[in-house]
């Protein structure tokens, strides 16, 4: 018998993902079928897709509930009719500071910490999220191989940690992180990297051999900040991926948004705290919606918001506790809410 060498076995999978990553849902209507639910359901109405098309891997669909035109999982990834209501406050200018890239791709706004704009595609289209006005190109800092974005590391002595974001950092090939990877491992004054990934939890066949050779290779102390929003979202196939990650050294956060319907209550947010521990995972942040155009109806006031993390602290031990937080254009840095 001929055992595959490991760089093939690493292929193969690196094909796995990316298959899986093309045969996700991109047509409503397919979508509804494979959950047995009628395009005629109140608030299924076929909306308009514009410039940010429907987008959701399988293995995540097959986590909602069948025949549930409310399911929590459902609801962050449908395009609603509500989406084209204008709504006073709700504009383009919420995103403002996420777009003031310097070149190469980077955002350097608090101290000792640069965001690394890595690419603009992401594994699922989250309709709550300020993405869905801004499709850029695939390859921000990528594009020249990192070359600008890592000479700005360098000569700032200053920066410790390096956050990679877009987008979905995970999108990007083994290749391409590895580049990137080596580049900081190679700059002295980088302690730290921080990957923000919806990846592992809407698509965990990208924790692979080949990305999980990459994070174990790495010098810098990793940590990575997933992005769930409901325990659902966590099955069995995402526990795997998490465990994996785990024992290659990777540190596990999460952030959730706090969403209309979708986990504006005090069981949920419980049951997701408590979920992500099972995982290894700790909660980090618990974000108020950014007020972008389409996503009204998703907002959650921030006197209920208040409420539900009062409600959640008499229920969680401290670290299980999620910090409340907003980021409001112009501001220097994430404001933390007081409950
Ligand atoms: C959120 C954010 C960070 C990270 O902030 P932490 O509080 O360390 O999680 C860094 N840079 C930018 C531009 C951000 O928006
Ligand atoms: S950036 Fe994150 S929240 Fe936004 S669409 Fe991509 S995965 Fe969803």
């Amino acid at each position: 018998m001929i055992t595959p060498s490991p760089k093939t076995q690493q292929a193969r999978q690196a094909r796995a993902w990316q298959h899986a990553l093309r045969e996700a849902f991109k047509q409503p209507a397919d979508l509804l079928a494979y959950l047995g639910l009628d395009p005629a359901t109140p608030h299924l109405e076929a909306a308009v897709l514009g410039n940010f098309p429907l987008r959701v891997p399988r293995g995540f669909a097959a986590r909602m509930r069948k025949g549930d035109a409310a399911d929590p999982l459902l609801l962050q990834v449908w395009p609603a009719g509500a989406e084209a209501l204008n709504v006073d406050g709700f504009g383009l200018d919420a995103v403002g500071d996420k777009l003031k890239l310097k070149p190469g791709g980077i955002v350097h706004k608090y101290q000792h910490r640069v965001l690394v704009m890595a690419t603009g595609a992401c594994g699922v289209h989250c309709r709550y999220c300020f993405r869905r006005h801004f499709p850029y190109s695939d390859a921000l800092a990528g594009r020249d191989h990192w070359r600008e974005a890592l000479a700005q590391i360098a000569a700032d002595g200053s920066i410790s940690e390096v956050i990679l974001s877009g987008g979905d950092p995970l999108s990007l090939s083994d290749d391409k992180l590895g580049e990137l990877l080596d580049g900081l491992d190679g700059i002295a004054h980088v302690r730290r990297l921080r990957i923000h990934t919806r990846q592992p939890i809407v698509l965990p066949e990208r924790v692979d051999d080949g990305l999980l050779a990459l994070l174990q290779r790495t010098r810098l102390r990793t940590a990575m900040v997933l992005h769930a929003n409901h325990a659902n979202e966590l099955d069995g196939s995402v526990a795997m991926a998490l465990g994996a990650l785990r024992e290659a050294g990777v540190s596990l956060l999460n952030q959730a948004v706090l969403l209309r319907r979708v986990n504006d209550d005090v069981d949920t947010l419980q049951a997701l705290s408590e979920r992500l521990f099972d995982c290894g995972v700790l909660p980090y942040y618990l974000h108020l919606l950014d007020r972008v155009a389409g996503s009204a109806h998703f907002e959650v006031d921030e006197d209920t918001a208040r409420r539900l993390m009062r409600e959640l602290s008499t229920r969680l031990p401290g670290y299980l506790l999620p910090r409340l937080a907003r980021e409001t254009a112009g501001q220097p840095a994430k404001e933390i809410v007081a409950w």
